[in-house]
């Protein structure tokens, strides 16, 4: 065997620094678990002023899915977890993607067979069975091949995998950071397979291997590996090498029962998007699906990707499963968008306020400055603001209204006052319509909402809107404004 090439290997792994990495495979959309822990992988290397890698784990090609690396990289750009070494970028242990390291596993395999930790297996075994190495170990015929005996098969060319082997005695201990110490009997995990009969890794292998000679300091990923952990623990004992730190995350239910999964229909991270979630919200309530500050900022809730970079810690991690839940997700998608200056609240609302106000008249900052503070998705903001283009057939009914003492008699005389006062207005906006409109209640001696609510409601034809009477008349226009409360008054008669 060529030792040279293992040194080599070593001697490429900085040292010294945590190193951490997200490491997707490529088999379908960015469900928020996986979010979750490439923001966890992430927030750990920027904490400890570490390296942040992103790997891509595409040995099983049977499950590749197209476009999904693709939704990968996306999802991260616009998260700004940035990496600072893989497949895009480089660096100094690549290549980063698994298939184009396919030449390497193979001699770990073998230098592993070589220390006793594998063997060769010639059994013909059907997939499944392979795989799950759902056979019993000790009566496995290739697991004591003598070294003739395998030299012999293999110089005949007969296909083969390479499976670990599994002490039948004794037992076996990892440690996670959330989890603790955990022991398992030797005797109940499975000589896995390492090589797989084309030569390509399994995935449990290839990420050993991978995460030692990246230099990672620190695993993070879902709980559901955690069965493989002592499996992964006697790869590294039986090469030599130090075992990272393990941070396995529990995982991200939809209720008490059930995982979130694309299946049933749980959102992704687009999805999230798509129904007018904010990027900073959505990562700020993920952050906490599963960690959660201590200390002095134990009462926090809001934290930008910069806080939590600076307070981000292990110990916040809990091994308790996290419940989604959308309608937490609004609340701070609201606190979100009401904290956004209001010329960038503008330019993220216009495409949405845009759906449904296609009158290039209406001044779309000025809707966007009376929806910041009513909305709490950026999805509700079509249906909220239609009104604006065109006015909803509406019921005479919604010019009573208790509360401003508002009745059908009130309405047709306040418009009959508020129709002539506006269109005496020189100049048309927010301050003169409500300087005049004071100016009436107070001639008229009634209360302003008597007044306002007829306006309003003859304004936008429905009994809920964003913003009262003065603003709606002020983007409607003069002329538009007019129209509608002469046609309220029509209707009254
Ligand atoms: N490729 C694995 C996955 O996508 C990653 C597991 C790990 O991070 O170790 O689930």
């Amino acid at each position: 065997m060529d030792m040279q090439f293992f040194v080599d290997m070593e001697a490429r792994i900085p040292k010294g620094k945590v190193r951490t990495r997200f490491a997707p495979s490529p088999t379908g959309y960015m469900h928020v678990g996986n979010l979750r822990t490439a923001l966890y992988t992430w927030l750990i290397a920027r904490r400890a002023g570490g390296t942040f890698i992103f790997r891509l784990e595409d040995t099983d090609q049977s499950r590749q899915v197209e476009g999904a690396t693709e939704i990968i990289y996306r999802t991260l750009g616009e998260c700004g977890l940035q990496h600072d070494e893989g497949p895009d970028i480089g660096g100094p242990v690549g290549p980063y993607i698994q298939t184009q390291r396919r030449d390497l596993y193979g001699k770990y395999a073998k230098l592993l067979v070589e220390k006793g930790a594998a063997y060769y297996c010639f059994c013909e075994k059907q997939g499944d069975e392979e795989e799950s190495a759902g056979f019993e170990r000790a009566e496995d015929p290739c697991r004591n091949l003598s070294a003739a005996e395998v030299e012999e098969k293999l110089s005949a060319g007969l296909p083969y995998v390479i499976r670990q082997k599994v002490p039948q005695e004794g037992t076996t201990t990892f440690r996670d950071v959330s989890y603790g110490e955990i022991t398992v009997e030797n005797k109940t995990l499975d000589d896995q397979v390492l090589l797989k009969r084309d030569g390509l890794p399994t995935y449990n292998f290839a990420n050993v291997v991978d995460d030692h000679l990246m230099g990672i300091t620190h695993v993070v990923r879902g709980s559901e590996y955690l069965s493989s952990a002592p499996k992964y623990n006697l790869l590294y004992e039986a090469f030599g090498w130090e075992i990272p730190e393990y941070v396995h995350c529990s995982p991200v239910m939809r209720d008490q029962q059930h995982k979130m999964s694309k299946r049933h229909g749980d959102p992704s991270y687009e999805d999230l998007r798509a129904q007018g979630y904010l990027t900073e919200a959505i990562l700020n309530y993920v952050a906490l699906l599963g960690w959660s500050p201590k200390g002095e900022i134990a009462e926090q809730e809001v934290f930008s990707l910069s806080e939590l970079a600076e307070v981000f810690d292990l110990a916040g991690i809990s091994k308790s499963p996290a419940i989604f839940d959308l309608a937490k997700l609004d609340h701070f998608n609201a606190l979100y968008l009401r904290a956004m200056e209001p010329e960038a609240f503008a330019k993220t609302a216009e495409p949405y306020i845009r759906q449904s106000v296609k009158n290039p008249a209406i001044d779309v900052a000025a809707v966007a400055a009376l929806l910041q503070a009513r909305c709490e998705k950026l999805t509700d903001i079509p249906e909220k603001v239609d009104f604006f283009d065109a006015l909803p057939a509406y019921d005479t009914e919604l010019f009573v209204h208790k509360k401003s003492k508002s009745s059908i008699e009130s309405s047709r005389e306040m418009l009959d006052a508020a129709i002539p006062a506006l269109e005496a207005l020189e100049v048309w906006d927010a301050e003169s319509i409500h300087a005049a409109l004071m100016a009436l209640a107070e001639e008229k001696q009634v209360k302003n909402a008597l007044l306002m609510w007829p306006v309003r409601i003859a304004a936008a034809g429905k009994a809920v809107t964003p913003g009262g009477a003065v603003e709606i008349c002020a983007i409607l226009g003069r002329e538009e404004t007019l129209c509608r409360l002469k046609a309220g008054r029509e209707k009254l008669n």
